[in-house]
C-alpha cells in the first residue's frame, strides 16, 4: 500500500525540532537509520513505533545525552551540538521512569531541583498544580501511584519554564484512567502553556485524541510522518453501494473502469478518488437506477498503524 513519508516544505522557524539524516549505530547495526524528524511550533508530535524501533535513542539524542553517529540536529533552530547548554534550558524532558527522593515529598524533590536549574520558588505550586499534584504536594512521594509519580515527573519538566517538552512513553505502565489523566495534561500543553510536545508511544491510539502530526518508525527508519487527519485519509479500502439493479449497475461500473465485485446485493469497489464516485453515482442515476447507499469502507487507526509498522512492504 502507497503510505509515504510527505516530503515538508516548511521554513526551518516554524519547526521547534529539525533532524537531518540522523543516524546512530550500535555495533554496526543501525538503531536509527536517516531519520528526518520535523516538528512544528504549537504541535504535539506523537512518535511512534513498536518496541525497538528506535525511539529513545532518537530522544537520547535530541536531548545531547548521546552522539548522533551521522546527522545533524537542530532545536529552536539552533545546531544542538554548537548552543547545547541555551537549548536545553529551554527544553523539559521525561524519559524512562524519573527518579525521586521517596522520603521526600513532592515539593522537597522539587525544591531540590529548582536549587539546581534555578527560578523563583512560586514555580514549583504552578507546576504541581498544571499536573493536578497540589492536594497531594506534602506527602512523601514514596507513597505515590505510577501515575501520580508520571505527574511529578512532568512538573519537574516544567519547572524551568520549558517552549518544548520531550516525554518518552509517559503512559507506560499506567492503568487507563492513568493514561486518560496524562493525554488531558498533555492536551493542554500547547494552548494553555505555549509549550510544543514530542510524545513517543507504541500504541497509536495513545495519541491519536491529542497528536497533531505523528512520526512512525520502524527498525530505526521513517515510514510515515504527516497529519493524523492524513493517515485516516490515506485508510479507505474501498466503498461499498447499494442500488436497485446490482448486476447492472456493476456492468456499468466495469464499463467505467472500476474495480470491484458483487457481494450480495452490493457493489463492493476498489478505492477510487471522490470525483470517480460522484461521476458512478451520476451515471447510475442517468441509467434509471436507484442509489439507496453509497458507504467509505475504512481500516480502524490501529489497523493501519498495524499495516505500516507491520512486516509488509510500506512504499
Ligand atoms: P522501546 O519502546 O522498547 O524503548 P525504542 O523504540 O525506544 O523501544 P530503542 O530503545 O531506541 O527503541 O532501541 C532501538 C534499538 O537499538 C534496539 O534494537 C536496541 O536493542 C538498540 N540499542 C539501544 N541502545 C543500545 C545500546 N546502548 N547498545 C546497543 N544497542 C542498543
Amino acid at each position: 500500500m502507497g503510505f509515504k513519508v510527505n516530503p515538508e516544505v516548511m521554513s526551518v522557524s516554524e519547526l521547534v525540532i529539525q533532524t537531518k539524516g540522523l543516524y546512530k549505530t550500535y555495533r554496526n547495526r543501525a538503531a536509527v537509520d536517516n531519520l528526518n524528524l520535523e516538528i512544528v511550533k504549537g504541535d504535539i508530535y506523537g512518535f511512534l513505533g513498536p518496541n525497538g524501533a528506535g525511539k529513545t535513542t532518537t530522544i537520547r539524542m535530541l536531548l545531547g545525552l548521546i552522539k548522533p553517529t551521522k546527522g545533524s540536529i537542530h532545536l529552536f533552530g539552533k545546531d544542538l551540538t554548537k548552543e547545547k547548554m541555551n537549548i536545553l534550558r529551554r527544553t523539559g524532558s521525561l524519559v524512562e521512569y524519573p527518579s525521586y527522593y521517596g522520603h521526600l515529598t513532592a515539593v522537597e524533590n522539587l525544591e531540590t531541583l529548582r536549587r539546581i536549574i534555578g527560578g523563583p520558588k512560586s514555580r514549583i505550586a504552578e507546576v504541581l498544580d498544571i499536573v493536578g499534584l497540589t492536594k497531594e504536594a506534602k506527602r512523601p512521594v514514596k507513597g505515590y501511584s505510577l501515575g501520580m509519580k508520571q505527574r511529578l515527573g512532568i512538573a519537574a519538566a516544567l519547572l524551568g519554564n520549558p517552549e518544548l517538552l520531550i516525554l518518552d512513553e509517559p503512559t507506560n505502565g499506567l492503568d487507563p484512567s492513568g493514561i486518560q489523566e496524562i493525554r488531558e495534561l498533555i492536551k493542554n500543553m500547547p494552548k494553555q502553556h505555549g509549550i510544543t510536545v514530542l510524545v513517543s508511544s507504541h500504541l497509536l491510539s495513545e495519541v491519536e485524541q491529542m497528536a497533531g502530526r505523528v512520526g512512525i518508525i520502524r527498525e530505526g527508519q521513517m515510514v510515515f510522518q504527516d497529519t493524523i487527519q492524513n493517515l485516516v485519509s490515506q485508510s479507505s479500502s474501498g466503498f461499498r453501494l447499494s442500488v436497485s439493479e446490482p448486476e447492472l449497475a456493476m456492468g456499468l461500473a466495469f464499463d467505467m473502469g472500476c474495480d470491484g465485485k458483487l457481494q450480495g446485493q452490493m457493489l463492493e469497489l476498489e478505492p477510487m478518488q471522490d470525483a470517480k464516485v460522484a461521476m458512478l453515482v451520476k451515471r447510475l442515476v442517468e441509467n434509471q437506477h436507484a442509489v439507496y447507499r453509497v458507504e467509505e469502507k475504512r481500516k480502524s487507526l490501529e489497523d493501519i498503524f498495524m499495516e505500516i509498522v507491520g512486516k509488509g512492504s510500506v512504499q
